[in-house]
């Protein structure tokens, strides 16, 4: 994939992933899908797989010479990766507890990603009707054809705060510690539940704030980029430089963002 034209890549990928929202559209309208618990308290629907395979399959195909890291496929340890290039970075669905309790709030990311960064972006919310993308070439981010920007919210005490849960149950008391600085000094503290979709609502202004301490690849591959191409920061809640590898994300509007790493870190 030497040479790309990322344009070209982004069209075919935009098709693909509008294909792949009509399969989660049909399991979300009829209500029939098997689920299975994936380990803990994390959770997998049959939707899951069968988007995971339909993307991977057909991004494999159209581009032979690529890798693929996908959600339901991931190796364990899957370091190896972190200075790969061409790299394909898939979350099938994200925000699978939304979708199995039929709540429209779910995504899917398709990223592609050299040694850690972001080249290419395609988010999309089937539900909600929402389609995000972003390439590293050009200086904006797209929602629905349009660009978008983060919010201009500067003031502590008119932010939308925003957070989740990982799976693994240790990071979450990190959570908790991040919450106990930052919870008496903003408007509202939001969980929606899908890393992927509320990172593109960052992108796209309608919050302004969002902490993780247990992240994935799949989550931010595609949505970091949404948000740095319209203006967002992001580094670690330390305020260290990030990578998608990087499972602690502080990411904001850039305007608050050292006023939030000043709370954090106090
Ligand atoms: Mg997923």
């Amino acid at each position: 994939m030497k040479d790309i034209d990322l344009t070209e890549v982004r069209q075919y990928i935009t098709e693909l992933v509008l294909q792949a929202g009509k399969i989660l559209k049909k399991y979300f309208e009829s209500g029939k899908f098997t689920s299975r618990s994936k380990g803990g308290v994390d959770l997998l629907t049959e939707a899951d797989e069968e988007v995971d395979q339909f993307l991977r399959e057909n991004i494999q195909k159209q581009y032979p010479k690529s890798k693929l890291l996908t959600e339901e496929t991931a190796p364990e340890d899957y370091s190896s990766l972190k200075n790969a290039d061409n790299l394909w970075i898939i979350d099938p669905l994200d925000g699978t507890v939304n979708f199995s309790r039929h709540h429209p709030h779910f995504a899917i990311s398709v990223g592609l990603v050299n040694k850690g960064v972001p080249q290419l972006s395609v988010v999309y919310l089937p539900i909600e009707n929402k389609l995000y993308w972003a390439q590293a070439d050009r200086n904006e981010a797209f929602l629905n054809g349009k660009p978008i920007k983060v919010s201009t919210t500067g003031d502590l005490k008119e932010v939308v705060f925003c957070c989740d849960w990982g799976w693994n149950l240790e990071t979450r008391i990190t959570v908790v510690k991040w919450l106990e600085k930052v919870n008496a000094f903003v408007r509202q503290i939001k969980c929606m539940g899908s890393a992927v979709a509320d990172l593109a609502s960052l992108a796209d202004g309608s919050i302004d704030i969002y902490l993780h301490s247990g992240l994935k690849p799949w989550d931010t591959a595609a949505s970091s980029l949404l948000i740095e191409k319209a203006g967002g920061k992001i580094t670690t809640p330390n305020g260290d430089k990030w990578n998608v590898f990087n499972p602690e994300m502080l990411a904001s509007n850039g305007i608050l963002h050292t006023a939030i790493l000043n709370l954090l870190n106090k």
